[in-house]
C-alpha cells in the first residue's frame, strides 16, 4: 500500500511539474511550441516502445521457428510482405480481415 501511495504522489508531482512549467512560459507561442514538442516526443516514445515490443516478438518467433507464419491461419506470410514489414505477424489476408474488423468496431 505504501508503494502505491508513493507512486500516486510521484504522479501528482509530475503532473504538477508539467502544469508549473507551462506557467513559466507566458508567451503563448513558446507555450504552444513547448506543448507540441512534448506531444511529438511522447508520440515518438510510444511508437518506439511499440516497435521494440514488435521486434522482440519477431526475434522470439525466429527463435521458436514460427517466424514467417501467420499467427491467425498458420500459412506462410510471404517473403515480399516480410521484406516490407519484417515485424508483421499476419498474412495479407488475415491482416486485411483484421483491418476490416477494426473499421467495423470504430463505427
Ligand atoms: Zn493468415
Amino acid at each position: 500500500m505504501v508503494r502505491r501511495q508513493e507512486l500516486l504522489s510521484e504522479a501528482e508531482r509530475t503532473l504538477g511539474g508539467m502544469t508549473r512549467s507551462k506557467e513559466n512560459f507566458p508567451d503563448p507561442t513558446d507555450r504552444a511550441s513547448l506543448e507540441s514538442d512534448r506531444n511529438a516526443m511522447l508520440r515518438i516514445r510510444d511508437r518506439e516502445r511499440k516497435l521494440i515490443a514488435k521486434i522482440d516478438d519477431a526475434l522470439k518467433r525466429i527463435g521458436d521457428g514460427s517466424y514467417g507464419s501467420c499467427q491467425e491461419c498458420g500459412s506462410p506470410i510471404g517473403l515480399e510482405r516480410l521484406k516490407a514489414r519484417p515485424v508483421t505477424t499476419l498474412c495479407i489476408g488475415c491482416k486485411s480481415d483484421q483491418e476490416a474488423q477494426e473499421r467495423r468496431q470504430r463505427v
